[in-house]
């Protein structure tokens, strides 16, 4: 067993703690990797304090990690020691399922092992996440990690990145089509890059107006303060594309009504209570609701050297692990530019 180190949720409702656990010696298809940084998700926030009502403790959060390869199993070969190293969501599937096959884990139809809260194949073992100093994964289950990119703004796509540029690609988003992004935090940072970065005009919808300025240099042409709901009366019936990434309960109809005919939003924000919509926010216009969970392991691949090439990665402000629960605060209130990150060397 491997000694390690993290930080865990002992339950909902106590701050984050150091937390020492094992993890399995390296099998011949793993790697070991000293993780270098972790993003901090909305989504390790949602579940430490159990706001999706699946939480197990104690919890050890973290699945945006990028790190150093230490060791690597004997049948390994797509990765020697020294190599940048990526995980996101999740560190193991069934393989064998529809979903498995078709390079779509994150749907797997029989067991897909999330990095933390989670269990092991065993169905046993629990899961622990990025917040520690190490993490033992499969090779298949592994991202290669660009390395013209600084480590600590990569590790945000392997969440973040990844939820976004998955359904802007579904849905084929491109040059000619106004695409709006609800939400400028991690997730709504990252689509409003990829967004841009695809040709599509963009334009942002948040509650706080002090983000118009980041908004422009982040690549979006119109910002829009949602906080007056008369600032989108002029706005109805304009948009191909709406990418929801907002994290707490809100009004989904004022966003609809914004899209045009056979227009499309994607819900990837998960709140802990659902909205209401009326069918004829849905009907007028032919519109469609759809959501969308991350994404693949091929398809993540893709979109790490999708950003390596056009040179995009995550904004994002770097803490030791000791501000994690600070971190927290201003995650909820809005407050952060556009993703915490934590230095793993403050462990
Ligand atoms: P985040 O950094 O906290 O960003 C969320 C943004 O939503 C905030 O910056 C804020 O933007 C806006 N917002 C927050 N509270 C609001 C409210 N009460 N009303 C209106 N807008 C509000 O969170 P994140 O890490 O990007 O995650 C966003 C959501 O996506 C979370 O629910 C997370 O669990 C979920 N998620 C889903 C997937 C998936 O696979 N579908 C993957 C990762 C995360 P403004 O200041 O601009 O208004
Ligand atoms: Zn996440
Ligand atoms: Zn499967």
């Amino acid at each position: 067993m491997l000694k390690t180190r993290g930080y865990a949720a002992e339950a909902a409702t106590t701050p984050l703690a150091p937390f020492d656990f094992d993890r399995r010696e390296p099998g011949a298809h793993d790697v070991l990797i000293e993780i270098l940084y972790c993003g901090v998700c909305h989504s390790d926030i949602h579940q430490a304090r159990n706001e999706w009502e699946n939480s197990i403790y104690p919890m050890v959060p973290g699945h945006e990690i990028v790190g150093r390869v230490a060791r690597v199993g004997a049948e390994v070969t797509r990765f020697k020691e020294g190599d940048l190293a990526g995980v996101g969501c999740f560190v193991e599937s069934c393989r064998t399922c529809e979903n498995c096959k078709e390079g779509e884990e994150q749907h797997c139809l029989t067991h897909l092992v999330a990095t933390y809260n989670g269990t092991e194949r065993d169905e046993q073992t629990p899961t622990y996440g990025g917040y520690s100093n190490q993490i033992v994964v499969d090779e298949n289950y592994t991202l290669k990690i660009p390395s013209n990119l600084p480590p600590e703004n990569v590790a945000p796509l392997l969440c973040a990145g990844i939820t976004t540029y998955s359904p802007l690609r579904r849905f084929n988003v491109g040059a000619g089509q106004r695409v709006g992004v609800v939400g400028l935090g991690g997730l709504g940072h990252m689509g409003v890059k990829l967004a841009a970065s695809m040709g599509a005009e963009v334009t942002v919808f948040s509650t706080s107006q002090s983000k118009e300025e980041d908004a422009r240099r982040l690549g979006a042409h119109h910002f829009v303060v949602t906080k007056d709901p008369q600032n989108l009366e002029p706005l109805a019936g304009k948009f191909h594309f709406i990418l929801d990434t907002v994290s707490a309960t809100h009004d989904l109809n004022m966003y609809l009504n914004l899209l045009r005919r056979d227009g499309t939003m994607v819900l990837v924000g998960a709140p802990e209570k659902p909205s209401e919509v009326p069918a004829f926010s849905l009907i007028t216009n032919n519109r469609k609701l759809a959501g969308s969970m991350i994404g693949g392991i091929r398809e993540t691949q893709e979109m790490l050297d999708y950003c390596a090439e056009r040179n995009v990665s995550s904004d994002v402000e770097v803490i030791p692990i000791q501000q994690i629960n600070e971190a927290y605060e201003r995650t909820i209130k809005g407050d952060v530019r556009y993703r915490f990150v934590i230095d793993m060397k403050s462990l």
